[in-house]
């Protein structure tokens, strides 16, 4: 274990280099080389989700008091309840002496009581991402170097770079439409382009298609 006695005590502050805003840490290559670089789902107090941190983090503060970690059941252990644990094939195991330890999926910070959205930074590459890759207007999926980054409302027209005039087109599409809006253009937009929400932000940060099946309960009530 590492890290400096701060980490180990129960007030500690979020860092928000910890939020995955480098999702290379999270590399599926990466991953399988190193399970502390695996990724876990922190709640506070509260049992709502307030970020993603890394399994090396996560021993920390389980070994150190300030979380538990919760199993697939919902139950909640602390580290010499954990430690007991078995690891199953669907588990991450850590090698430790004397055997192997199973990497949480889920840590319950006992007195961390702030509640935290992530912000997901607009960038043409999230704006895709939130939309699947799948042109706004026509629903096909070209490669994606044959999309492009629609304003729903045309900058010439004074449309601006948000959530929700951003959205992903093909390029035919994109070119029909032109200088116009939707409406002036008789095209329809599949949904209405928002910011994305907690858990797709999660996602979208983690660039992971599907988070583990144990966070699922906890991003539902996100
Ligand atoms: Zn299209």
């Amino acid at each position: 274990m590492v890290g400096g006695h701060d980490e180990l005590d129960g007030s500690f502050e979020i860092d928000d280099d910890l939020t995955l805003a480098n999702p290379t840490l999270l590399h599926p290559e990466r991953r399988s080389r190193d399970p502390l670089t695996l990724p876990v789902l922190a709640l506070n107090r509260h049992f709502h989700p307030v970020q993603v941190t890394t399994a090396r983090r996560a021993f920390l503060l389980l070994f150190g008091g300030a979380a538990h970690a919760i199993d697939e059941v919902g139950e909640v252990h602390d580290f010499s309840s954990w430690r007991g644990l078995p690891v199953r094939d669907t588990d991450d195991g850590l090698p430790i002496v004397g055997g192997s330890l199973r990497v949480p999926r889920v840590l319950h910070l006992r007195r961390y009581e702030r509640v935290r959205r992530p912000t997901v930074r607009l960038s043409r590459r999230n704006v895709m991402l939130r939309d699947a890759h799948q042109c706004q207007y026509c629903s096909k999926r070209p490669p994606v170097r044959d999309l492009n980054i629609d304003h729903v409302v045309p900058r010439s027209r004074g449309g601006v770079d948000s959530w929700e005039n951003l959205v992903t087109a093909c390029r035919p599409c994109n070119l029909r439409k032109g200088r116009r809006t939707p409406e002036e253009a008789s095209m329809r937009l599949l949904r209405t382009p928002t910011a994305p929400r907690w858990s797709a932000s999660m996602l979208l940060l983690l660039g992971r298609p599907e988070p583990f099946k144990e966070w699922e309960p906890f991003l539902k009530s996100a």
